[in-house]
């Protein structure tokens, strides 16, 4: 590692002629254009285009619409940067002038941010590689939101096909007085499991309830005992969410169907709770449809998991201190571990270290206009990641390009102190 002082002189030198008014028309240009999981084509063509224009080799399609940018510049450490694509299926409803065009896609979760923080700091790298040493790999990650984008390009071969990691790095826009930097050493983020649920019954007229199974009180009955879950069968130091967020039965009110569907997310911390939860769900899944008498045996499915997010402790602290010498000593504190979940993670291999960290960015007039006096009131008041209210304030653009920035120098070698 570089001394924090000299990299963060370093990353002001390399970061001096960072146009704002050029990232913002990028990321307003990306916002407009949301692509959902999979589906990031245009986004993903314009990161591209960005690495290449950089002077990266850039390979496309890892993944179905994943984008790798290596640029090998010598001996030295192989470093990764990370930023995730896609957006979700929400309605925006920010009226911003760069609202989303299109129709209930939104990029609600910030990763046009992302992209245009790590499309910034990959070309402001590669134009002060005299500056440094080693390989830069430049990761542009599909369906972080749904679909295991990461776990995708792991199975197409990102660890065998480019250089392997020796340390990565990710960062996410986050809730919060915009321009603070947030680092956890250790678990930051939970674990996190979707879970589909079919209820197989027996379906008939809606006058006649004696000739079928009714799937749907039996799915209703199912949804109130999972309540039962967390609150009974998870210890009170212990943490876990469960959460039914998808209810799907029925066409209109005189049938009564023949199966109900339940989606599940489950966000745990330890990998006893895990199971423990995910065994009490499936027993009490079996034990309503054998109660109700349903002719078949539910099906119970275990989706696109995650694992927690824990971050190397001497990594976190190293790559604190950098963003605490650049940005104030301040600005960067410990969020604590919080339930949301990445797959960010699964791209590091066994052992490899890395460090995720948050960049704040509620703008300060919605920050003063919430209600409450402490930070914790207000932060529980302001539109969070997936609100179809939530807009960064762009004042964050440049600031989220030299944490990369500086974070890539720390571990790259330094060839001018
Ligand atoms: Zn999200
Ligand atoms: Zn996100």
């Amino acid at each position: 590692m570089t001394e924090p002082a000299v990299v963060a002189r370093l990353t002001r030198e390399i970061t001096s002629d960072l146009k704002p008014g050029d990232l913002e028309d990028f990321y307003r240009d990306l916002h407009r254009h949301p692509e959902l999981s999979f589906r990031e084509h245009r986004t993903a063509a314009k990161l591209a285009g960005r690495l290449r224009a950089a002077g990266y080799e850039v390979t496309e399609g890892v993944a179905r619409t994943g984008v790798v940018g290596v640029l090998a510049n010598g001996d030295g450490p192989v470093v990764w940067l990370r930023g995730d694509m896609d957006a979700l299926p929400v309605p925006e409803a920010t009226g911003l002038p760069y609202t989303s065009t299109v129709d209930g896609v939104m990029h609600a979760c910030g990763h046009d941010l992302h992209v245009t923080w790590l499309a910034a700091a990959a070309g402001m790298l590669a134009a002060a590689r005299d500056t440094w040493s080693g390989t830069l790999v430049v990761v542009g990650q599909p369906a972080e939101e749904f679909g295991g984008g990461a776990a995708a390009m792991v199975a197409d071969g990102v660890h065998e096909r480019f250089p392997r990691p020796d340390v990565l790095f990710g960062q996410h826009v986050a809730p919060g007085l915009a321009g603070f930097f947030p680092h956890t050493p250790g678990l930051t983020l939970s674990a996190s499991d979707d879970i589909d649920v079919v209820v197989h019954g027996v379906g008939g007229h809606g006058s006649r309830p004696e000739s079928t199974v009714d799937p749907v009180v039996t799915a209703a009955y199912i949804v109130t005992r999972l309540q039962t879950v967390v609150s009974r069968e998870v210890a009170a130091g212990e943490w876990a969410v469960l959460t039914v967020g998808r209810f799907h039965a029925g066409t209109q009110s005189n049938i009564i169907p023949a199966e109900a569907r339940l989606s599940l997310n489950v966000r745990t911390r330890d990998t006893r709770v895990r199971e423990r939860v995910l065994t009490a769900i499936r027993r009490v899944v079996e034990g309503e449809c054998a109660a109700a008498g349903c002719p078949v045996p539910p099906g119970v499915t275990v989706v696109a998991g995650c694992p927690s997010t824990v971050n190397d402790p001497v990594l976190d602290d190293e790559i604190a201190a950098v963003h605490r010498e650049l940005f104030g000593e301040h600005t960067v504190f410990d969020f604590g571990q919080v339930m949301g979940s990445e797959d960010f993670s699964l791209l590091a291999p066994a052992g490899v270290p890395y460090d995720y960290w948050y960049v704040t960015s509620t703008p300060a007039a919605v920050w003063e206009a919430a209600p409450g006096e402490e930070p914790a009131e207000k932060f529980a008041h302001v539109p969070g990641n997936h609100s179809p209210l939530f807009a960064p304030d762009p004042s964050v653009l440049v600031p989220g390009v030299r944490t990369l920035v500086s974070a890539a120098l720390s571990r790259l070698g330094a060839l001018r102190a």
